[in-house]
């Protein structure tokens, strides 16, 4: 992995003052989940926009975040705007966080809940909709690491997985983003520290970068993992799984029975199927030949469209399961170059969106989608040294990802109680300047 020197640089007294005079970005290096650092450092504010139904005093007590006294600095507000229906009303909006927003810490977070838009009535539309550009203009201009999400809901308790993962150090790449969450009521695991004790996960391309990290997060989460990556990949994928205590599995997505032999090494059922395999072959259409075009097809797209179906119509997805595929920023935005990567990226959330209605009614399971922007990997570090620098400052926290920050939005979408969201394509981009 190329090494972040910028950031390094910007931290320093010296760079720090040089980039300034520049008017360069000004990087502050991310508060990310340890087992020394598991929530924010600090207070919470709860605000109010408007007379709102939400019984949400005892979801944010269980944060294990203090309520702020009036003044002083906080890691993070939560804003209640689902009552806004009106343009009058988001004047509530300004007039709470106003106040507050200078005195929220580094690293911390503002999450703005809404309501979902009312199609019979367009003025609680136009009223909601404009809390996304809110949303999303405040987290390009608050800087210092500090993100800013809307969550749309109608059941606090039916969010709370959501918004313990928002108001916490696990969110430090994700930002900007609009979060539709419904009132599926919420599952309590067992184990609230590890919340996937008892089930088993398939993390496809796992040997390394991305998909390493989520099986290493599922494990932590207590899953009893399957590092699944191709048979030249065999002996870091089994390396990995002892160190889990889970197993290997040497199988290529795009084999035409990939998903029987995926099937015949669960016996016992899989509960989380996350595909996360991918590769790239970027060329632009002009130069690209039906291989670089066919290849990409097949391992980002067709190969999630037939294993799902081969687990989910086999039974080996258990009732109440998940699934979590990989999109990209570059299949929501466009990326010159990347036609086929992404086209195949593209058809990943479109899968998610058709199926998840459809997954969950019959089975009970979640489908869902991460998109990751630029995240600090193998893949990442093969991209020319300029447009890997572009690609790391064009986002509001001014950094790449790390694998960490994929991990941890998958463990998310994932957690027993995080039924409530469905058909949702979260980017963790730190908010990139390519696309919404
Ligand atoms: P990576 O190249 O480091 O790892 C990909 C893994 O997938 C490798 O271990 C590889 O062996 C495995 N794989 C490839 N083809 C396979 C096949 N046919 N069958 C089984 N395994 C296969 O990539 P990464 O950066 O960790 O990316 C992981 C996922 O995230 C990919 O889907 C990628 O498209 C997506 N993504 C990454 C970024 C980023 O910035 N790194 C950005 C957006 C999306």
């Amino acid at each position: 992995m190329a090494a972040d020197r910028y950031l390094s640089f910007t931290g320093t007294a010296p760079g720090r003052f040089l980039t300034r005079r520049l008017g360069l970005p000004q990087p502050t290096p991310l508060c990310r989940w340890s087992e020394q650092q598991p929530r924010l450092d600090g207070t919470l504010r709860h605000l109010t926009a408007g007379a709102s139904g939400l019984d949400l005093a005892p979801v944010l007590a269980r944060t294990g975040l203090t309520p702020a006294p009036d003044g002083g600095p906080v890691a993070a507000v939560v804003l209640d705007a689902t009552a806004v229906r009106d343009v009058d009303a988001l004047d509530g909006v300004h007039a709470a966080l106003h106040p507050v927003v200078g005195s929220v810490a580094p690293s911390g977070r503002i999450v703005v809940l809404g309501a979902p838009l009312d199609p019979a009535d367009h003025h609680q539309a136009a009223a909601q909709q404009a809390l996304e550009g809110f949303t999303r203009s405040l987290g390009k201009e608050i800087g210092r690491g500090r993100t800013v999400n809307l969550v749309r809901l109608t059941d606090a308790h039916a969010a709370e997985s959501t918004l313990r993962f928002l108001l916490s150090p696990k969110s430090a790449y994700v930002s900007g983003q609009v979060i539709g969450v419904d009132a599926t009521p919420a599952a309590t695991p067992d184990d609230r520290d590890r919340p996937l004790t008892g089930r088993t996960a398939l993390v496809t391309g796992a040997a390394r970068g991305i998909g390493a990290a989520v099986a290493g997060t599922l494990a932590r989460d207590g899953a009893r993992v399957v590092v699944l990556d191709v048979p030249s990949a065999e002996e870091d994928a089994r390396r990995l799984a002892d160190r889990l205590g889970g197993s290997a599995l040497a199988v290529d997505v795009t084999a035409a029975d990939a998903g029987e032999r995926i099937a015949a090494a669960l016996p016992g059922g899989l509960d989380v199927l996350v595909h996360n395999a991918g590769i790239t072959r970027d060329r632009r259409l002009v130069n690209m030949d039906a291989e670089r075009w066919s290849s990409v097809l097949d391992v980002n797209l067709a190969s999630v469209l037939r294993t799902t179906d081969a687990l989910l119509e086999g039974g080996t997805l258990r009732p109440g399961g998940r699934i979590v595929a990989t999109a990209s920023i570059a299949g929501l935005a466009g990326n010159a170059g990347q036609t086929n990567y992404g086209a195949s990226k593209a058809g990943v959330a479109g899968l998610v969106r058709a199926l998840a209605p459809r997954a969950r009614d019959a089975h009970g399971i979640t489908v869902n989608a991460v998109a990751p922007g630029f995240i600090e990997t193998r893949m990442t570090a093969a991209v020319p040294l300029f447009i890997r620098e572009a690609g790391r400052r064009m986002n509001s926290l001014a950094q790449g990802g790390q694998p960490q920050d994929v991990a941890e939005t998958v463990a998310w979408l994932a957690h027993p109680a995080s039924g409530a969201v469905n058909g949702q394509v979260v980017r963790v981009c730190g908010q990139s300047l390519l696309g919404a």
